[in-house]
């Protein structure tokens, strides 16, 4: 795990916990007995960037388990294996506005109402389990799939899980009625026991804070380079955390802190910015919703003096290009030159198109230079490739300057393709945006 240098960063975390930590509000979770043991006082914050660099204080090596941040990762591995369609007939993505342990389910189908509450993360285990009547479901591939996440093997806490287990009497009544309506296939006990497992895996802070890291960077996990899942699953499990995560404080979440994110009876919650960074906080004292109090704070802080809610409007075309008239000199014609800087989107191309549309004929040539451009989705390789030809049209000569291909390699006008629409594809992690090498052009 890459330590940050010490910067503003940590001071200004260290403020937080100075702030909140005489906080003492609100009440560990006792319905597991281990869990009632829990020192109540810790408290961490971790903010991860996308390369993996985390900024962390507090009681930040401290191991507690996962409880149900598990959830949107395990949610995401179904996807993975098993595609959007088999986890769809499973479970659905909509807000229950019922607390985590309610039997919220579709009066049609039976399925569950989404897959962060505990009756569909209890029907998404099921999902991964194998047909071999393994003692503990799909545990295997959750606990694999989950330490590639956080980048290292991570342990469980059988303290926690026999606890859970021997008082899970609302989880066995879930997965026994999941069981059925046939949401549950295989034997109900074996997935009562793997997802129990499940939330048992030992974290800290700085482990989720990597784990969310992983899915801010697109599903890469920043350290060992391994795409553990893909782009469109990762913006699945986003928005299923934006509508669902926080329980019945699902919305008011999104209005005052707009980050998507999961909490855990553990005491932890974990946000993740696509692009940006994760955000971690442990605390175990909870809300009248099972969520962190000190937790909820810091969040709401971070968010507003950082300016992270995800609908804060920024104006990303300004930045993305920017247009110069060159004039003729001795030697070299008029030329106007458009610069595309960092990672172009729609809006960003959607500029550029109409910029050069509005140039008309003339003498200059266009240049389109994407030396500082660092990564384009599809939409902005088609516009740029529009934006070319249309300059071609109307009689100017063009120049692309594309040192890392980020047009797929096709870099004189005349022999241009249309890039092809991606498709999303559930099962096969290898989509990924075509990426330059230019890290550090890249605009936070
Ligand atoms: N293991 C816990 C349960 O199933 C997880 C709940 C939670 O963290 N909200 O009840």
């Amino acid at each position: 795990m890459t330590a940050a240098p010490h910067t503003v960063v940590e001071d200004y975390l260290d403020g937080l916990l100075t702030r909140y930590g005489d906080d003492d509000s609100g009440a560990v979770a006792d319905y597991i007995p281990q869990l009632a043991a829990a020192d109540p006082t810790r408290f961490a914050i971790a903010l991860s960037a996308v390369d993996g660099a985390v900024h962390s204080t507090g009681d930040d090596q401290c191991t507690f388990t996962i409880q149900s941040v598990s959830k949107p990762f395990v949610y995401a591995l179904a996807l993975h294996y098993l595609g959007r369609e088999a986890v769809a007939e499973t479970v659905d993505v909509e807000p229950s506005g019922d607390p985590f342990n309610e039997l919220s389910l579709e009066a049609e189908t039976g399925r569950p109402l989404n897959p962060m509450i505990n009756a569909g993360a209890l029907a998404v285990h099921g999902l991964l389990a194998p047909d071999d009547g393994a003692h503990l479901g799909g545990f295997a591939r959750v606990h694999e799939g989950l330490s590639a996440f956080a980048g290292r093997p991570l342990g469980v806490d059988e303290a926690v899980y026999e606890s859970e287990l021997a008082t899970a009497f609302r989880n066995r009544s879930l997965t026994n009625m999941l069981r059925s309506y046939d949401i549950v296939t295989g034997d109900p006990d074996q997935v009562l026991r793997g997802y129990t497992r499940q939330c048992a895996i030992e974290v800290t802070a700085r482990d989720l804070a990597m784990m969310a890291a992983t899915l801010a960077n697109g599903g890469v996990q920043p350290l060992t380079g391994e795409q553990v899942i893909s782009r469109p699953i990762v913006r699945e499990v986003l928005s299923v955390m934006a509508t669902c995560g926080m329980y019945d404080g699902a919305g008011d979440w999104l209005a005052r802190v707009g980050i998507p994110a999961k909490s855990g009876v553990c005491g932890a919650i974990m946000g993740v910015l696509p692009g940006q960074a994760g955000l971690v906080t442990f605390s175990p004292r909870l809300d009248r919703h099972g969520n962190s109090v000190r937790g909820v704070q810091v969040f709401e802080r971070i968010s507003d003096e950082m300016g992270l809610h995800l609908m804060e409007v920024a104006p990303p075309a300004r930045g993305a290009v920017r247009h110069e008239h060159v004039p003729e000199t001795l030697g070299s014609r008029a030329a106007e030159v458009f610069w595309l800087q960092g990672s172009i989107h729609f809006a960003g191309a959607e500029n550029l198109l109409r910029s050069v549309a509005e140039l008309g004929p003339g003498e200059g040539k266009v240049v389109l230079d994407l030396t500082h451009a660092y990564s384009l989705n599809p939409v902005s390789q088609l516009f740029i490739t529009q934006a070319a030809r249309s300059a071609e049209e109307i009689g100017r000569d063009v120049e692309v300057i594309d040192p890392d291909g980020l047009l797929g390699g096709q870099d004189t006008a005349e022999d241009w393709t249309e890039p092809d629409w991606i498709e999303p594809d559930w099962v096969d992690p290898d989509w990924s945006e075509s990426e330059g090498t230019d890290q550090v052009a890249d605009p936070v």
